[in-house]
């Protein structure tokens, strides 16, 4: 039981795996409370493993985890949605590897950030309702897209002109990706840099940043619109993430590998003395663990 003390529980979606030794695999996983974390599991890749069914990639699963000195340990897990249906169409699993990719390059490691939580879930729950329904699941990665720019302070600005500030109007105005939006004719016409975004791609970006999925489900978008809006936002996504690696993440792991970073701390008095709900089953037990 000693080693007990230093765990913690926490329901997780695999976002990634990788080789770690000939048993082990480092996991990078998504939590509600404890944002975005490596963990080690151990034997895993061996068939035998009791653990193996219940660390697959996209699966949201309730995770019993050592602290340890550098990358913590999972000790148990089950399975809480498996996203089965999901895993039959290799479209979805696809569409499913795409948000769980993006969700990992615009997230630090313990950067705690549960609307993300939310989110990841929404799209791996819609993926899995079996939209075999192509048009829609396209839909559903442009809303995410944008409802995670959205979240993590990235948002284009797609409603008041980037120059004058003045609202934009329903014409053919300018983008430009680098300023990080939208610029009225006026003040993007002659810009550099500026390309032009017409009325009705504009009109969907906005429709799709600030509607609830549920309110979205249906709407169909004729396939150049769909065109324009996937172009504008693969672009968007990825000149934002270059600004982002250049910065946050490579400032974050700076810290991480700085001498005298704190790693394996013991769990906190207060963590320790309601360590006691490990042993209870539930959808979304307590963080019990020290935060570090
Ligand atoms: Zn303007």
């Amino acid at each position: 039981m000693a080693e007990r003390s230093h765990s913690y529980r926490t329901r997780a979606v695999i976002l990634r795996r990788r080789k770690y030794s000939d048993a082990d695999r480092i996991l990078t996983v998504f939590t509600p409370r404890l944002g975005k974390r490596m963990l080690i599991a151990k034997g895993t890749r061996k068939t035998t493993s009791r653990k193996a069914g219940h660390l697959e990639l996209f699966s949201h699963t309730n995770l019993l985890v050592a602290q340890a000195r550098t990358w913590d340990i999972v000790t148990e897990s089950e399975t809480v949605e498996g996203f089965l249906q999901l895993r039959r169409d290799l479209d979805a699993i696809s569409r499913a590897a795409y948000i769980c990719e993006l969700v990992d390059a615009f997230t630090a490691e313990d950067d705690e950030f549960e609307p993300l939580w939310d989110l990841l879930l929404l799209c791996l729950r819609e993926l899995d309702a079996g939209s075999a329904d192509m048009p829609e699941s396209d839909l559903l990665l442009r809303w995410f897209e944008l409802q995670l720019l959205g979240q993590m302070g990235f948002q284009p600005e797609l409603f008041a002109c980037l120059g004058c500030g003045e609202d934009l109007q329903p014409v053919e105005n300018f983008l430009h990706l680098n300023a990080g939006g939208v610029f009225c004719p006026n003040c993007g016409r002659a810009m550099q840099g500026a390309e032009p975004i017409n009325a009705r791609t504009l009109k969907i970006l906005r429709h799709l940043f600030r509607t609830r999925w549920d309110a979205l489900r249906g709407l169909r978008i004729g396939p150049d619109t769909a065109q324009a809006v996937e172009s504008v936002l693969q672009r968007y996504l990825t000149t934002t993430l270059e600004r982002r690696l250049k910065s946050t993440d490579f400032i974050h792991r700076l810290r991480q590998t700085l001498p005298g970073r704190e790693s394996g701390v013991a769990p906190s008095a207060k963590s320790a003395a309601t360590d006691d709900s490990h042993g209870q089953p539930g959808p979304d037990p307590p963080y019990t663990g020290a935060k570090r």
